[in-house]
């Protein structure tokens, strides 16, 4: 599993104190019977998670896509 960056912003704990993350599942997403971070799950910021979590039907790269046309 990595560590909670944001899959949009890329801020993590570091860069911002108090800053909340939580994951979302994609429709890519696979689960790994293995240590390891599975494809399809992304970490995103409390700023971000939100929106993410509407696209969570479609697969990453396509909810990304749509994630930047939103917030740019
Ligand atoms: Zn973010």
């Amino acid at each position: 599993m990595q560590p909670p960056i944001c899959s949009f912003c890329h801020r993590d704990q570091r860069d911002c104190e108090g800053l909340e993350f939580g994951l979302v599942k994609f429709a890519n997403y696979e689960p790994l019977d293995r240590p390891g971070h599975p494809k399809g799950l992304l970490w995103f910021c409390s700023e971000h998670l939100e929106e993410a979590k509407k696209l969570e039907g479609l697969d990453s790269s396509t909810a990304l896509k749509q994630l930047r046309s939103l917030f740019m």
